[in-house]
């Protein structure tokens, strides 16, 4: 979920043009380096979806988003899996004002599709603490679920305080394992800024003070 920093953050270079002087685009100027290009992303989104296709054919898929940071990604995901979905979301609250976990996620809003005796599949944009997916595993757990599986475009399996455990019979996606540091890009933000970046990267110090 989005962090909001103290006052309203702005565009990197301050400008609200979509394109530098330079001819740049408007985040490159704030970007540290990139950890995975749009390509890479495109790549692995497609072998996720391949994987999923075959272990849910023939069964009643219930897609599940992670409001607001898996929303690009879940809407590139659904597109290449090759068997009828539905697609809901969840919003969770993990964070307070930081770029570091709170140590406490609620979810503000529930799915309004009925899941029962449905296959669900989760999708989240990272798994950190892993606190965000085990409230979910719990929240789904009482929902008389068929099954209730996980797809995590990133995993940063050395921030981990609870395991993520899922409910038996449950399987685990993850698209590419994540450093321990901040990125931001496709869906992922930092003040609710850079969601929009077609990649994902560390932003520069600069950028947080
Ligand atoms: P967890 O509950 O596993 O600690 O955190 C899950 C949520 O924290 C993610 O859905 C995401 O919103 C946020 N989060 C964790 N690490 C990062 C990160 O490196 N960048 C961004 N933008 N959000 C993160």
């Amino acid at each position: 979920m989005g962090r909001a920093k103290n006052e309203q953050a702005e565009s990197p270079s301050g400008r609200t043009q979509e394109q530098t002087e330079e001819g740049g685009a408007w985040h490159e100027m704030a970007m540290e380096r990139v950890l995975w290009s749009g390509e890479d992303i495109k790549k692995r989104v497609s072998e996720l979806a391949e994987q999923i296709t075959r272990d849910f054919s023939g069964k009643s898929l219930a897609v599940v988003g992670v409001a607001t940071g898996a929303v690009i990604f879940v809407a590139d995901l659904v597109r290449e899996i090759q068997i009828p979905v539905t697609l809901d979301f969840v919003r969770m609250k993990s964070y307070g004002n930081s770029t570091t976990s709170s140590g406490k996620a609620t979810c503000i809003a529930d799915i309004s599709i009925d899941v029962k005796d449905k296959h669900v599949l989760l999708v989240e944009d990272i798994i950190d603490t892993g606190i965000t997916v085990s409230t979910l595993v719990a929240h789904f757990g009482v929902k008389e679920v068929a099954s209730f599986s996980v797809c995590t475009l990133l995993d940063k399996p050395s921030r981990r305080i609870i395991p993520v455990q899922l409910i038996p019979g449950g399987k685990f996606y993850r698209g590419f394992e994540c450093p321990d540091e901040f990125v931001v890009g496709y869906g992922l933000d930092y003040a609710e800024l850079y969601r929009n970046v077609p990649y994902i990267g560390v932003l520069k110090s600069h950028v947080y003070s």
